[in-house]
């Protein structure tokens, strides 16, 4: 393919994929770091457009614009990227001040040295860029849900490829001139090389996009909102994984029950009843163990999945969450705090998924067995207290 031709296709694609991308990330939350991506791709398409307009090898002062264009987008990806993978909150100043010092650079340089200079900067500086983008994927394919890996691990062999490829350029500019970058079999191989390596970059966004926004609906749709622990749908999954092991650990049910709640709601109204179901789930999941769990059964109401307890372990436990709770304070708007306190029930452990329906039942009748003996304690399932 010849350069003119492969950067046509290569324009389009970038225009098309730029909007697409704009498209999808601004009406979708969460995803808003991708329209510096999508920025990007689109200025890589203008720069494009004004290299075809001056003819690809032009030496016309223009192209130094192109130039500035190129390196400027590729740091708006590095920073979509870099928001989107890694920190939300990391900031722009460099990658824009990168662009800055390239055109500082590179504007005298032509001047003084030629295009032959440019085009080894130009080169080197957007393989260097591209180089980046693989790290931050590689970064990101090691530090993000397995999910999400496979997407960035097609980024990564993009920008590796691309990187490599363009920094060769770079040299091959340096040894041999400009001539060879825009005709001849290396220049033909670097064009076609490049244009599927842009061709997969927007299909490698897109699918960091699809694989986060499926992950996200994947959370919610086994998570209560209000306090971020499981919904029953959330809790029969983790059951189920948690025995489908060859050799799985016995679990036990803690049944909890906030004590006079509804008090709560009818003297302090609802926004602050959620609140302290909130602070109460938190205590909940940081007591358990990692592979423990806590779900919320509806209102008040939460079932801790422990295992590999005896049944003391349980009750001491069980013992620990009531004690924790009761030692909770939640700051109100009045200056004053309020205190709650837990009652709960503990079943046998059990080993079989099968089990679980009888336990919960063995769990309920300690609980229901606590709110009447009093409140703020725990009981044992009849088959765990003869244990
Ligand atoms: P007991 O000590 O016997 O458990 O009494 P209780 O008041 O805690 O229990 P009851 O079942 O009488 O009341 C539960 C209340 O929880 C009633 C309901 O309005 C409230 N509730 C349920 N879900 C939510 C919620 O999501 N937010 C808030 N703020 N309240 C809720
Ligand atoms: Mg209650
Ligand atoms: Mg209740």
């Amino acid at each position: 393919m010849d350069p003119r031709t492969a950067v046509i296709l290569m324009t389009l694609n970038l225009a098309v994929t730029s909007a697409l991308v704009a498209m999808i990330a601004r009406r979708t939350q969460g995803q808003q770091p991708l329209l510096f991506c999508a920025l990007s791709i689109g200025l890589f398409a203008g720069a494009f457009v004004l290299r075809l307009t001056l003819g690809m090898a032009s030496a016309h002062p223009v192209v130094l614009l192109a130039d500035g264009v190129m390196v400027l987008a590729a740091g708006l990806f590095l920073h979509g990227q870099r928001r989107y993978l890694l920190q939300a909150d990391s900031p722009i100043v460099p990658w824009l001040a990168l662009a800055a010092v390239f055109v500082m650079v590179q504007v005298p340089l032509t001047l003084w040295m030629g295009q032959q200079a440019r085009h080894v900067l130009l080169n080197a500086t957007l393989g260097s860029q591209y180089l980046g983008m693989a790290g931050l994927a590689w970064l990101g394919s090691r530090q993000l849900p397995a999910a999400e890996r496979a997407a960035q691990r097609l980024m990564l062999g993009v920008g590796g490829v691309l990187g490599t490829a363009t920094v060769l350029r770079a040299t091959d500019a340096a040894l041999r001139g400009v001539d060879t970058l825009f005709t001849g079999p290396t220049a033909q191989a670097y064009y076609a090389l490049s244009s599927i390596c842009i061709l997969l970059m927007g299909p490698s966004v897109l699918w960091w996009m699809f694989v986060r926004l499926n992950s996200q609906l994947q959370q919610l749709a086994i998570h209560d909102p209000l306090t971020g622990a499981l919904n029953r749908n959330g809790l029969q999954q983790a059951v189920r994984r948690h025995f489908a092991v060859r050799t799985p650990r016995p679990l036990v049910w803690l049944m909890a029950d906030i004590d006079h709640f509804k008090a709560v709601n009818d003297r302090h109204g609802h926004a602050v009843g959620d609140r302290l179901l909130k602070a109460v789930a938190q205590v909940l999941m940081a007591q358990v163990r990692g592979a423990d769990f806590v779900a919320r059964l509806g209102g008040e109401e939460f079932l801790v999945a422990a295992s590999e307890l005896t049944p003391e372990q349980a009750a001491t436990l069980a013992e620990r969450l009531r004690a924790e709770v009761a030692a909770l304070q939640l700051p109100l708007a009045d200056g004053t705090v309020l205190r709650c306190t837990l009652s709960l029930g503990v079943s046998t452990p059990f080993l079989q998924a099968e089990a679980w329906e009888a336990r919960l039942h063995e769990a309920d009748d300690a609980l229901y067995r606590a709110k009447a003996a009093g409140r703020n304690r725990v009981e044992l399932g009849a088959a765990a207290a003869a244990a």
